[in-house]
């Protein structure tokens, strides 16, 4: 289809068009498109744009990265489709291991999403090699399947999009979990340790802006991480949709 870039909503099409083509090519799960929908009704209710507590949060995941001794990246189907160049980028910048790891788990959806992060220049990728799997110590097992080399022994893990339960495994694992995610009601955002209240696609670039910034200042990341109290950062995202929903009400019944 053919977007004019005048469109109000060019982006968020261009974006649908995106997922929805890695959809055909068999690497997004058809659940991934309706997890999509509700990120973007999330983001239409927080204006889509970066506010004040994401960029507080990106600021201090940035610093619990670097500040990681084996930090990875957790790669699923949407997150390869909308951001692989900046997944890769980051990666390099923090010194993070990147691990393909799906909710809805098909080898052939792997693969792909194999593919497409090595044609976008990612030297090493885990959770291909079974020979390397292992288990999160939780019941309902595909679901928890990890590389020995990877999210197993990490200490800190960015999990982009990512499913209630298996934050929570991750969590009692006791991993640090950083989470992109645009519902700040959703499960994940309640337990991880940073919440990024935002869009993957907004996100990813300031991400990696200030990884950069920080590995050359990090001496301040001390603070950062003392000062960032996640609930209620998440509180303040929560209020960021409640200050926009009560202007449009006004605007319309005052
Ligand atoms: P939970 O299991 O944590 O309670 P959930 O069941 O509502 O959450 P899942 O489908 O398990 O949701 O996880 C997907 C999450 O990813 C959703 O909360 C959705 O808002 C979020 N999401 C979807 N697209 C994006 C995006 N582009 N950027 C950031 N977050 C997104
Ligand atoms: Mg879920």
């Amino acid at each position: 289809m053919n977007i004019p870039n005048s469109h109000p909503r060019y982006k968020s099409l261009k974006t649908r068009e995106k997922i929805v083509n890695s959809y055909k090519d068999g690497y997004v799960a058809a659940e991934g498109l309706i997890a999509h929908g509700r990120g973007e009704a999330f983001d239409y209710l927080l204006g889509e744009t970066m506010d004040i507590y994401s960029a507080d949060a990106i600021r201090a995941a940035a610093c619990l990265m670097l500040n990681a001794k084996y930090p990875v990246i957790s790669v699923n189907g949407n997150a390869a489709s909308l951001v692989p160049d900046e997944i890769i980028e980051l990666s390099k910048i923090v010194n993070a291991k990147i691990e393909i790891n799906l909710f809805y788990r098909t080898e052939q959806r792997e693969l792909s999403i194999y593919n497409t992060l090595i044609e976008h220049g990612a030297n090493e990728i885990l959770g291909i090699d079974k020979r390397n799997s292992t288990k999160l110590p939780e019941p309902d097992s595909d679901r928890r399947i990890v590389d020995k080399n990877g999210i197993f022994i990490s200490d800190v893990v960015l999990i982009p999009l990512e499913d209630g339960d298996r934050t929570e495994s991750l969590i009692k694992m006791g991993k640090k979990v950083i989470a992109i995610d645009l519902n700040p009601l959703s499960r994940t955002s309640m337990i991880a340790d940073i919440t990024i209240v935002n869009n993957i696609i907004r996100v990813m670039p300031e991400l990696i802006k200030e990884s950069k910034y920080f590995r050359d200042n990090n001496k301040k990341c001390n603070s950062i991480l003392n000062d960032f109290d996640n609930k209620k950062n998440v509180a303040g995202s929560i209020e960021t949709i409640k200050d926009n929903l009560l202007k449009k009400y006004n605007e319309l019944y005052r």
